[in-house]
Formats: structure tokens, sequence, C-alpha cells
């Protein structure tokens, strides 16, 4: 076998399931005097050829691994050397289908939260505090990303706020992380009008400006709750969409009937412009109120039109039913959304800890219920960011990771180290740590 071997001094991040992140980053930041993390990801070096002996692809029985040129060139019985990993599962790479990489405060001294309750509370809290606090949106994003790969994320769509408080700061922060990152993650940008768009017009153009810099995604935000004004908002966002022929991703925090109201409008849209397949709505709380009789039929609805959902699956509020949402034909992706920032201070960037999270708030308890959930924290997010080469399969990028478990159900509840990830054939972790560092 001829992998890449990184030397030990680029490991800086641990990732094991009750790994402290910021201890680990603390680590980080004593070592980032002696080495350049440009240098160490750049130590990743080419693609390697590599043999998987004794895996077990999406917990089915044990069989090899050929890669070859960055892709899985065969699953099967091979007579080629390689590693044995006696038996550990093989999954495609976690998919972070919804995060907000520019403003997690991973590594920085904890500063208690003290917003108010109210969406608006939480943003007006941080739009004072992102400045106030430093964060640096370059740093942050690097931070978060190498949580991620070392926990065998190899994709990642994030918002950036996009507002007159930061400018395009944050866009050019996560731009830089991106590129520097672009060998061990796939990282899709989603320009966020994170205060509003009517209510903070100086947004308007400052989306178009990211649009035309770089960003991948048009962003919107409960056009009614904070802009008040949902066919404009929508309007906008969708015209920008068209405009720079991109898709579109809005959070929906609106509960109950007005939620419903604005998905119709989302979808008016949708079917106007043709947009199928290129919508998500992200948390769409709405369809969580299951007592509600146009439910069923706004289901219906979003698969027709390939509107991908997201979800966290979050404890506190109504949210899409999983499985009830993959019967109706929708597909359904998953984030951790914002983790350790002015919002709350949860989370660490794992995303079989998300799949754990789906399962509680959706009482998944069977394994074969459970692997819905890990489902939507893979192919579910490869299929709303539209990677086409995707997936366990001959021919398919080499994006994946391998993880100890009886089942894919006992990974998801377990989240043991991952033993190796993968990205584009490159090894990214090891024993999780990650091999490329952040500042
Ligand atoms: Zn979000």
């Amino acid at each position: 076998m001829r992998t890449m071997r990184v030397p030990r001094q680029c490991v800086i991040v641990g990732g094991g399931t009750a790994g402290d992140v910021n201890h680990a980053l603390k680590q980080s930041l004593a070592e980032h005097d002696r080495f350049n993390p440009m240098r160490s990801c750049s130590r990743l070096g080419r693609m390697s050829d590599l043999v998987l002996k004794n895996v077990r692809p999406w917990g089915a029985a044990a069989t090899d691994i050929v890669i070859r040129g960055g892709r899985i060139a065969a699953i099967g019985p091979s007579n080629e050397a390689g590693e044995d990993y006696s038996g550990a599962i093989a999954l495609p790479g976690l998919v972070e289908a919804h995060t907000h990489l520019d403003k997690n405060m991973l590594g920085m001294p904890y500063r208690p939260n003290e917003a108010g309750p109210s969406l608006i509370d939480k943003i007006e809290n941080e739009r004072r505090k992102k400045l106030e606090w430093r964060i640096d949106p370059e740093r942050q994003s690097a931070r978060q990303v190498v949580a991620g790969i070392a926990r065998g994320t190899t994709h990642i769509r994030s918002f950036v706020d996009i507002d007159s408080a930061v400018g395009l700061s944050g866009l050019a922060g996560v731009m830089a992380t991106r590129e520097k990152f672009a060998d061990a993650c796939t990282i899709e940008i989603v320009a966020f009008p994170q205060s509003g768009l009517c209510v903070h017009e100086a947004a308007i153009p400052l989306m178009e400006e990211a649009m035309a810099q770089g960003a991948d995604v048009v962003g919107g935000l409960d056009p009614c709750g904070v802009d008040r004004d949902p066919k404009r908002q929508l309007d906008i966002v969708f015209g920008l969409a068209e405009h720079y022929g991109r898709p579109v991703d809005i959070h929906l925090h609106e509960a109950g009937e007005l939620g419903l109201f604005t998905l119709d409008l989302i979808l008016e849209r949708t079917e106007a412009l043709s947009m199928q397949g290129k919508v998500t709505i992200s948390h769409a709380f709405c369809l969580g109120h299951h007592d509600l009789g146009p439910v069923d039929a706004a289901l219906t609805r979003i698969a027709r039109n390939n509107v991908h959902l997201a979800t966290t699956g979050s404890p506190s509020r109504p949210v899409p039913p999983l499985l009830k949402c993959v019967a109706s034909g929708i597909n359904v992706a998953c984030g951790n959304d914002g983790i350790r920032d002015s919002w709350g201070p949860y989370g660490n960037g794992c995303m079989l800890e998300r799949a754990m999270i789906v399962g509680l708030r959706n009482n998944l308890r069977r394994d074969e219920e459970i692997e819905f959930a890990l489902r939507a924290c893979t192919r579910g997010g490869a299929a709303l960011m539209g990677i086409s080469d995707y997936g366990l399969e001959a021919g398919r990028q080499a994006d994946l990771f391998l993880v100890d478990g009886a089942t894919p159900a006992e990974a998801v509840v377990s989240r043991p180290p991952r033993r190796l990830v993968l990205k584009a054939g490159r090894v990214v972790a090891r024993d999780g740590a990650a091999l490329v560092s952040a500042p």
C-alpha cells in the first residue's frame, strides 16, 4: 500500500467522540507558531492508490475496496496488498449540509450566552457580538472544517453572513478556507442575509456582489418573520438565483400556518422558474405541525418539485417528520447548523452525532430506521449539493470513511473515532485526528 504518511507534527486536531475540541484546538494554537498551516495542507500530497482490506461497505459482508486515481476502482476481493481494517464499516463521506462556518467560536474563550429569547433578539445580539468578540471568519471556518474532517465530513454547505455590519468579510474568509482545504473537503458557500433584506436594504447590493464574487447559492431567511415582506424578499432571492443561475437555500423558521403560507410562495417561484431540484428549505418547522391539514399537501408538492429539506432534528422545535418525508419521496439532508456560536453553546461538528439527534427527535429505534438518519447525513446531503459522483460504488470519487461498529446504526449511537477518512483517495484523517491543521 502506498498511503501517504503525514509528519506527526501536522496532526493536531483530535476528533474522538467525546474529544474536547477546545483542548485540541488549544494544542493547535500552541503548535501554530512552529509550522505553517498552508504548508501542512500541501503535505497531503498527491492522490494515493490504495486497497482497503477487510472492510464492510455500509455494514455488509467484509470485502476490499480498491482506490485508484482518487476514485473507487472496484469493490470486491482483491489480490493486491493493503492495510487490513479488521471488518470496519466503510461509509460514504459525511455531508454537513447546513452550517455557518463563519461564526463559530471553536478554540476561542468561552462566552456565556446571554441572548434574548426571540429570533430577532438572537440576530441583533449576534450583529453586536461578532465584532466585539473578534470572530475571524477565516480562522474560525478553518477550525470547524478541520474538526469536521477529523470526524469523517467530506462535504460542507455553509451559510455566510452578508449584511451591513460585516459586509463581505465573512465571504472572503470562508472563500480563503475553501481554497486552502480544497484537497481535503468540498465547501459550498451560501450568501446569507442573516439580518434580512427588506429591513436592511444595504444587504441587497452586498448579496449581489457576493454572488458575483463566487458564492455558490443564494440564501434567504424568514420572509415574513424577519423581513415582513415575503413577496419582495423572495422575488429578490429568486431574482438573484435566476440571474446568476444558482440554487436557493432558505432558512424557514416560521411555524404553523404562517410557515405554510411562505412555503407556498417558495414553491410558486420554484415552479414558475422551473427550479426543480435547485431549491432547499432549511428547518421547515411548519412541516412539523402534524395536526395541520395542509401539511400533507405541502409534502406532496415539495416532492413533486424535488425541493430538498435540510433539518437539524431540533430538539426544541417541531421538525419535518423524517420517515414520512422520505416515504413521500422528499430528499432530506442534515446539518449541525451553527455550533458554539452566539446562538448557542452546543456542537462539535460531528455529523454522526447529528444523525443520532435526528434519530432521537424522530423516535427512530430500529437499526433500519436509524439508517434513514445516516442516509440523510450522507446521500441526502450529497443530493442537496448536487454531488453526482458521490457514493460507495465503483467509479465514484473515493470520499469515504472507516469506523468500527457491528452495524451502521451502532456507529451512529457509539460514534467511535474514525479510523480513516479519505477525500478523493487522499488520507485526510486517521485514528480520529485530521491530517490538516487550522490556526
Ligand atoms: Zn442556519
